[in-house]
């Protein structure tokens, strides 16, 4: 029988809980460091919080590791290295890689809201790139452990030893997972840092590693901030550092490194182009740019944050992105409804909002769509500069936010000139009907990604990494294998 529901009457039945509530989530109310096995105190006995940035509430405190918690982690590693993880078997690292792979795929929700939760980023974001392409990092590089003969033929395969691994706020656990699982493929032991304002993450990854019996001192995960990360860079024991982060911190770790017999490998900043051609299809090139550089914020290394559009569609490509602009949802990160969600921290809003000063006084048309700023947590509204001169501060440095500066170009000279025109050499995007110009454009764009009508697309088969002061090192796929091996 079909109830009759009058206007003021409140319906009988309860929604089940959405995918994206919190309800699931158990967080500590003091998070301790993962060293050998175990999780022990800080020798400083120091915290610190990690906030949300959505809301500005604290999630947690976190142990702040120094010098010596390095130096103890890195002695279990060590131990670790020389006493069982050197002499196992590839075919018996690699049960542990799975089961890693496999507990992180039945905890996929938790990983999803906890990431979200702590970063900003949204839920969409999390649930369906984040945590599905970090598990499959473990199971891709699982299935190398026992065929490193294979990947490197008449090769001589040796692993490197303990590896310090450095990782920044964008993509937390995908960062870890990039790092992690290609060094135990290939026989490493790992002192991994997370970025201070996301750590849960790779809390939550060292529960599981726990419970996937790996031997102690394995992996360890030492929190911390300021001066956490060079101290895993200073020390004398550590075969190889794999950093991700800012070119500013890259520059210093190479110098600290220089002269000594550390392996390094370097993913840094970025100011990626993304160039439509006059016979690209719109509509899609609209959502690419879009895609390139407001989803996650920009809080993207390869962000699209320079489009250059052919002169003949520029209006046409800039009234559409406008409209497209309008229709994008600022808000709560966790409703899967939201495109852009919270900047990661006060630190990264305050440096964005001067850049969009910057912008404003250097002359170029600004536009921001109306949007609901929520009265708390830290959000930015996406950000349009055009008429951008090529030299203009917002046109060449990293902001690492949702802002994207427009040029346009008449030749595919001058579009290769002014896109390879900046310090960095992270990717680039070519939207174009004609494949004979984008195998003219791959060639001569330097950049260590190029994305063919597409972007922000990526795959644990395919390596990444940069040119210039993006960076060198390969992560992903086989180069991957081969940065942590002699
Ligand atoms: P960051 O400030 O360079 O920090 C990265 C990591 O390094 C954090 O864990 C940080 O710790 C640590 N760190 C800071 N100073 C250090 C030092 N002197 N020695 C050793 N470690 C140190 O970068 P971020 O702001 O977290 O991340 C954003 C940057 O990462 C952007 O430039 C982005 O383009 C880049 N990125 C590049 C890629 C790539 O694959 N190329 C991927 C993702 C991100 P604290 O958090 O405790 O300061
Ligand atoms: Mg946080």
């Amino acid at each position: 029988m079909v109830k009759k529901v009058s206007k003021i009457e409140v319906p009988s039945w309860d929604y089940s809980p959405s995918l994206e509530s919190t309800s699931h989530i158990v967080l500590k109310e003091k998070y301790d460091l993962y060293i050998d096995g175990r999780w022990v105190k800080p020798h400083s006995g120091k915290y610190f919080a990690t906030v949300n940035p959505a809301d500005e509430q604290k999630l947690a405190d976190i142990a702040y590791g120094n010098a010596l918690d390095v130096d103890k982690a890195v002695k279990a590693a060590r131990k670790a290295y020389n006493e069982v993880w050197s002499k196992m078997p590839g075919s018996e690292r690699a049960k542990y890689i799975y089961r890693i792979a496999r507990l992180m795929q039945e905890r996929a929700r938790e990983f999803a809201v906890i990431e979200t939760l702590d970063s900003g980023k949204t839920i969409r974001e999390s649930r369906d790139i984040d945590v599905p392409l970090a598990c499959n990092h473990f199971f891709y590089y699982a299935g190398w452990a026992d065929k490193l003969e294979y990947a490197f033929p008449n090769r001589k395969i040796q692993s490197l030893g303990v590896a310090g691994q450095i990782i920044p706020w964008n993509f937390p656990l995908l960062m870890a997972a990039w790092k992690i699982a290609p060094a135990l493929a290939t026989g490493n032991t790992i002192v991994l840092k997370p970025a201070e304002t996301t750590s849960l993450t790779a809390l939550l990854l060292a529960e599981i590693i726990d419970q996937s019996g790996l031997p102690p001192g394995v992996v360890n995960i030492v929190t911390g901030y300021g001066d956490t990360g060079a101290a895993i860079v200073n020390h004398a024991d550590v075969d190889k550092i794999a950093f991700t982060g800012s070119t500013g911190v890259g520059k210093l770790i190479q110098k600290a490194l220089a002269g000594t017999s550390k392996k390094v490998t370097l993913e840094l900043g970025g100011k990626s182009a993304n160039i439509i051609f006059d016979d690209a299809p719109i509509d899609q090139a609209v959502e690419g740019i879009v895609n390139g550089i407001f989803f996650n914020q920009g809080h993207v290394c390869c962000a699209g944050s320079r489009l250059f559009v052919q002169e003949n569609i520029a209006e046409r490509v800039v009234e559409k992105l406008k409209q497209r602009m309008e229709t994008l949802y600022l808000g709560n990160p966790l409703d899967k409804n939201t495109d852009i969600g919270a900047i990661n921290s006060k630190e990264q809003l305050v440096t964005i909002l001067k850049y969009i000063k910057i912008g404003q006084k250097e002359g170029a048309e600004m536009y921001q769509p109306v949007c609901n700023i929520p009265a708390k947590g830290y959000y930015c509204p996406p950000t349009l500069f055009i008429n951008v001169a090529q030299s203009s501060l917002i046109a060449q440095e990293e902001i690492f936010g949702p802002v994207l500066t427009i040029q346009t170009f008449r030749t595919v000279d001058e579009v290769i000139q002014k896109a390879n025109n900046t310090p960095f050499g992270l990717a680039a995007g070519v939207w174009t009907d004609k494949g004979s110009r984008i195998f003219n454009l791959t060639t001569k764009l330097r950049a260590g990604v190029i994305w063919a009508n597409t972007y922000n697309k990526f795959d644990p088969t395919s390596p990444f990494g940069g040119y210039k002061e993006s960076g060198f090192g390969r992560e992903g796929g086989l180069h991957g294998l081969s940065a942590y091996l002699k």
